[in-house]
């Protein structure tokens, strides 16, 4: 479609909070956005809200390699494989992304697949407790931050594609290796979602804790109200990851549990822990505006400039090496 002013049409694989919220949010920049759904349950609902959905894969496939579209993968990650499959089969020339929480683990089955090729792997930092397609709407991704993948294997022309859609549902990119997403996952979203469950469980023990609760209690667990499935798969895939973290974590707390029981003291804890706080909250967050994408070193640069707090806000200039 070279020369042409329309945007590249979407295809969305999995109609729920988030592949449902994609769905609308490119409609709502202009784009042809269509989608499949499993349950004829959310295809109806889309449907009756105006969207244009199926619950027939290998059509809106089809359809998907006619069009060029970009592919969205939105579900779990014990579906992929089989998704993978259909579109290796039916669409394996079209651009691909996912929104999965996890990505080495994605990326390994779009390799296994044959296609990481077009694949350029992201992660939307937004959601809520709920699920399915009447949770989403076109407004969840706005001003949050969106992992876009820029491992060695990233083809400039696919990437140019997927940030186009991240920006059109009014995120910033934030952009990183996928291993290193993931170690930062593990600490900031899969440690808290364990510490939470563990802290829920201690005070569940102590007979006149939740008389008591407040801020402190209410913040430490708030994210052990997700539902378990939930934190297993997020945790789950990515094991590598956070079993490291988990003993980090341990290593504080029991040398902190030992200077208690020595010295009466937790000030190591206490101090180190309200720097690197204090450190999170001056943290910049500067434009990414100088990285031509696709000229030498192009994936270093933006993964130095991720890890540093660059985000890209706005299209960056292409050049195709090919
Ligand atoms: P959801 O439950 O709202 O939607 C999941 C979708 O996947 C549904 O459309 C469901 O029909 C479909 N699905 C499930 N199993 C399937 C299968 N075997 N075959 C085909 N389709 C299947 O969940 P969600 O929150 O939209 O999560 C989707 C993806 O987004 C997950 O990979 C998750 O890691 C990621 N994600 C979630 C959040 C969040 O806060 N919920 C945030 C960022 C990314």
């Amino acid at each position: 479609m070279a020369g042409h002013a329309a945007k590249t049409p979407v295809c969305v694989l999995g109609l729920g909070l988030i592949g449902g919220s994609v769905l609308r949010a490119a409609a709502a920049a202009g784009r042809v956005a269509f989608g499949y759904n499993r349950s004829a349950d959310g295809v109806n609902a889309a449907i009756t809200d105006g969207f244009d959905a199926t619950a027939e894969l290998d059509t809106v496939l089809q359809r998907a390699a006619e069009t060029g579209a970009l592919i969205v993968l939105a579900v779990p990650v014990p579906a992929l494989p089989t998704l993978l499959d259909h579109v290796r089969r039916l669409a394996p020339n079209c651009p691909l992304t996912d929104v999965t929480s996890v990505k080495s683990a994605v990326l390994d089955d779009v390799t296994a697949a044959g296609l990481a090729e077009k694949f350029v792997g992201g992660h939307p930092m937004a959601g809520t407790a709920h699920s399915g397609w009447p949770a989403g709407h076109a407004e969840l991704f706005v001003g949050a931050p969106w992992v876009i993948s820029v491992d060695d294997h990233v083809d400039p022309t696919v990437f140019a594609a997927v940030l186009d859609l991240i920006l059109d549902c009014g995120s910033v990119a934030v952009p990183a290796r996928s291993e290193e997403h993931d170690a930062a996952a593990a600490a900031i979203s899969h440690l808290p979602h364990l510490l939470a469950e563990a802290l829920a469980v201690t005070a569940a023990d102590v007979p006149l804790a939740f008389a008591l609760a407040a801020g402190s209690f209410r913040d430490g667990t708030r994210v052990a109200g997700t539902a378990p499935d939930l934190v297993r798969a997020m945790c789950e895939a990515n094991a590598p990851q956070l079993v490291p973290t988990l003993d980090r974590a341990m290593e504080l707390l029991a040398a902190a549990r030992e200077s208690l029981t020595a010295d009466g003291s937790v000030a190591e804890l206490a101090n180190t822990g309200h720097a690197a706080r204090t450190r999170y909250d001056n943290f910049p967050r500067n434009e990414i505006v100088t990285v031509v994408v696709g000229e030498e070193d192009w994936r270093r640069e933006l993964a130095a400039a991720g890890r540093a707090g660059g985000v890209i806000r706005s299209a960056l200039p292409v050049r195709d090496s090919r």
